[in-house]
């Protein structure tokens, strides 16, 4: 796979831990609680600490009033908030909207949680007015609620104010409801722009998550996952055998990680991320504004990076860039290590291919106004 081509998919590949190199001598495990000694002595859990230290000061929780982990990706975070809303709410149901990560799904799945897929706008955000239908339906039964902030496919960024309105307005009142916030991506973006909505705790929230390895960057799939300190009880039970509280997914933990996330994060430290962040909306305002004037049908959400467009109808095409398509339309996932000239040459050779494929008039670019909304297609029908 060629770097600089990879524009598809959210991750940065713009990243050095040289200065880590030697720490593959050892095999690091942090298994079990991070905040609990077991007896294993290889690990790396007061780095670990400070990463969930960092990341609780920009979801504006205190240090004692959360527990976390390093975990080994989005998907494990929302393997754990959801599986920590069961075991709150055993008897709870799981709303969550169609858009979301399918990591939820297989999560609903293997915990066998009753789960209601709510219905979504254009942009890909939840439909608060379908979920209040669906809420009201099932009155008598506590809410587990799955909120994306940044969905996979068109980086929509469900609204938190106005779910938890949602949820007062059909009468859930505080200890009905649990709130796992799927931030594998934006959780590291939204927190760095002055205009974004905060991901706090100081909303009515249970858990959230996000990805180490999409705009951070690092060698290995690594994220982190954040719950209130009081509701994780529900899934300490002592285990003897390596004395320490089995609280987490896994057993043995990359112990790598929380060391390459320290890292990364004082690195580039709180202004860096914010510059990078800034420059990765920049660029994806760039790449619609040109997709646009090159009479492609293009969506941008407000405060994200992920560029949705009309999907190239050549495979080759598709496989070269590795854009991710969905159906109808394909997205490019704006990174820091993604350059204006990277997406210049991929928007001279859409463009070419585009000109070729819809020159005699017997092919039409394709209707996406079901997929983007009818104001940002532009087929034939909606131009
Ligand atoms: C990528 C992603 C995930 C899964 O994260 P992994 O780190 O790949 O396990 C979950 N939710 C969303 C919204 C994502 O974009």
């Amino acid at each position: 796979m060629v770097a600089s081509r990879a524009v598809g998919y959210p991750v940065n590949l713009d990243f050095n831990y040289d200065a880590l190199g030697h720490l593959q001598q050892f095999s690091i495990n942090n298994a079990g609680d991070p905040f609990i000694a077991g007896n294993y002595g290889v690990h790396s859990r007061d780095f670990e600490v400070g990463v969930l230290d960092w990341f609780a000061r920009l979801w504006e929780i205190k240090k004692d009033e959360y527990w976390g982990y390093v975990t080994s990706g989005g998907t494990e975070g929302n393997l754990h908030g959801l599986l920590v809303g069961r075991e709150m709410f055993p008897d709870g149901i799981l709303y969550v909207s169609k858009e979301a990560h399918y990591s939820v799904f297989k999560a609903a799945r293997m915990y066998r949680m009753n789960c209601v897929k709510v219905e979504t706008l254009a942009s890909g955000v939840i439909d608060c007015r379908d979920l209040k239908d669906c809420l009201l339906k099932n009155k008598d039964k506590p809410a587990i609620i799955n909120i994306s902030i940044g969905t996979t496919v068109k980086g929509a960024i469900d609204d938190i104010d106005l779910v938890v309105q949602t949820l007062e307005e059909c009468g859930f009142p505080r200890n009905r409801f649990y709130i796992h916030c799927d931030a594998a991506l934006f959780g590291l973006m939204l927190p760095f722009l002055d205009r974004a909505p905060h991901i706090t705790f100081k909303k009515p929230i249970d858990s959230v998550c996000v990805s180490g390895h999409k705009f951070v960057g690092s060698p290995m799939p690594c994220g982190v996952q954040m719950v209130r300190i009081e509701h994780i009880n529900v899934l300490s039970r002592n285990v003897e055998y390596i004395a320490t509280m089995d609280t987490t997914i896994m057993g043995s933990r990359n112990g790598l990680a929380p060391v390459y996330l320290w890292y990364a994060l004082n690195r580039k430290g709180y202004n860096g991320l914010k510059k990078q962040v800034q420059n990765c909306l920049i660029i994806a305002s760039y790449l619609k504004d040109r997709l646009r004037g090159a009479g492609v049908s293009v969506m941008l959400n407000e405060l994200s990076s992920t560029v949705v467009f009309e999907r190239p109808q050549d495979e080759e095409f598709i496989r070269y860039w590795q854009l991710s398509c969905q159906e109808n339309i394909a997205h490019i996932v704006v990174m820091p290590n993604m350059t204006k000239k990277t997406l210049d040459t991929f928007l001279d050779e859409l463009v070419e291919k585009r000109s070729i494929r819809f020159k005699d008039g017997k092919n039409q670019p394709p209707c996406v106004a079901s997929d983007i909304g009818k104001e940002n297609c532009v087929c034939p029908l909606h131009i």
